[in-house]
């Protein structure tokens, strides 16, 4: 017998489906994480092994975050980091990260993925880059287990270190042999390439500031031959553009050019100061782009050119970044934002409230190169997400339900199942002990500033 699940009654449902259907009074019936039917009561089987009433509820698919790094919030609001653009921000925080252990990237995941899901979040990746004191994405694999979140964990690498002329100290890069070989360990044990796969491996070289072209070009190769995804950042600001010419020679963009890292194999984190030539490229090739607006306002590093990317057809996600440049995962809050932002670029059609909702979740799934979630329809993961709308914030703002979900102060969910599993209900998370995690965490971030100085 399979598992069952009957959600139902909504007050509004957003299939964000072919039609872009919103169901009032909708629901949804799933079997053992799978969605079987969706519609309205009268449309949907009866009864359920679970059955969930919505009412005065908006329901949401769970929404994909495509960009992160989750031990950084171990570092935030880091009182010498709090005013730098991205390189002066990075040489602050690199001694910090130098003290991390494997608890603190268990922990800090932890914590980083309670703080999305309770913000209406699905499935993540999470770009880990740095490895001191034996860490490993284990850590991290073994923290969304826990939890219970959808997860792409992706092995970033650093390589090339100060000395070399990157920006990174020496201590905190790797040996290119050890990444390849710990790389190629990873997909052996963790890789899950099937529909509605709770887990899959990203191969993910730092930024080309701190690894080498032969780094890049090997990643490539091996993420190639898995049919993997493969993830960096790029362009990120005018600090990032002036070493891509002065030490690689070229543009960011005939920097992934000359080395295949463009296609829909592709995804790469900001894209701030993506040239023409960068927006054609990745038009072209199907390339995909984790658009980070309030990283990219933290960091002053500019405003992505989001409102062009779409209007060529590129793929792009939202990503919270790292919890040292946001300070925070909240990812309904991260799509106001990049509403607002194109807004300030663009003047104020240049993203509705809808078209927000959707960079959030199908824009985030395809970014991810999933047709199994980012929409709620029949053979869709059962993954998605409640809001109550009697919440005071909304007091006034139900003419549209939907739009008020962004154009209102973002709240936590009351309810997010994932892969048919109820994660947080009544607006608590099931899974683990939320007060117990973030004591631990804060031991473990003084831990970390001492040791360091900071
Ligand atoms: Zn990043």
């Amino acid at each position: 017998m399979p598992a069952t699940l009957l959600a139902r009654n909504a007050l509004v449902l957003v299939t964000m489906d072919g039609e872009r259907r919103e169901i009032p009074g909708g629901g949804l019936y799933a079997e053992n994480g799978r969605i079987v039917a969706v519609g309205r009561d009268a449309e949907l089987p009866q009864g359920a092994d679970t059955v969930i009433d919505l009412s005065g509820h908006v329901v949401l698919p769970g929404l994909v975050n495509t960009h992160h790094h989750m031990v950084q919030s171990l570092t935030r609001a880091v009182p010498a980091a709090q005013d730098g653009e991205l390189f002066t921000w990075l040489r602050t925080l690199y001694p910090l990260w130098a003290g991390l252990t494997p608890a603190m990237v268990e922990t800090s995941t932890l914590t980083a993925m309670a703080e999305l899901i309770l913000s209406g979040c699905t499935t993540t990746s999470d770009h880990l880059y740095i490895y001191p004191n034996g860490c490993r994405l284990d850590d991290s694999i073994r923290a969304a287990r826990q939890i219970g979140m959808r997860f792409h964990a992706a092995r970033g690498s650093m390589s090339v270190g100060e000395s070399k002329g990157g920006l990174p100290p020496d201590r905190v890069v790797e040996d290119e042999g050890f990444v390849m070989r710990d790389a190629e360990r990873l997909i052996g044990a963790y890789h899950d390439p099937a529909r509605f796969s709770m887990l899959r491996i990203v191969l993910a070289p730092c930024s080309p500031f701190t690894v080498s072209r032969d780094l890049m070009r090997e990643t490539a190769r091996l993420a190639r031959s898995h049919d993997l995804t493969l993830h960096t950042h790029l362009a990120e600001n005018d600090s990032d553009v002036l070493f891509s010419h002065q030490t690689l020679g070229m543009s960011p963009t005939d920097y992934v050019r000359e080395l295949d890292w463009v296609g829909p194999d592709v995804w790469h984190a900001h894209c701030v100061k993506l040239d023409e030539p960068g927006i054609s490229l990745f038009a072209r090739t199907g390339t995909g782009i984790a658009h980070c607006p309030c990283s990219n306002m933290r960091l002053g590093s500019g405003i992505a050119p989001v409102h062009r990317f779409r209007a060529e057809g590129i793929r792009v996600g939202l990503g919270v970044d790292g919890s040292a440049s946001n300070d925070g995962g909240h990812l309904l809050g991260e799509a106001r934002q990049a509403m607002l932002l194109q807004r300030v670029a663009n003047g104020p059609d240049a993203m509705s409230a809808r078209g927000a909702l959707e960079m959030a979740t199908l824009g985030g799934a395809r970014v991810l190169r999933r047709d199994d979630i980012g929409a709620l329809a029949p053979d869709m993961a059962a993954d998605f997400v409640a809001f109550d709308m009697s919440a005071l914030p909304y007091a006034g703002a139900l003419h549209d339900p939907v739009a008020a979900l962004l154009f209102c102060q973002p709240q936590q969910v009351a309810l997010s199942v994932i892969n048919g599993e109820v994660v947080v209900r009544d607006g608590r998370l099931l899974t683990i002990d939320v007060a117990a995690t973030v004591a631990r965490h804060n031991a473990m971030a003084a831990e970390l500033a001492r040791q360091a100085g900071a």
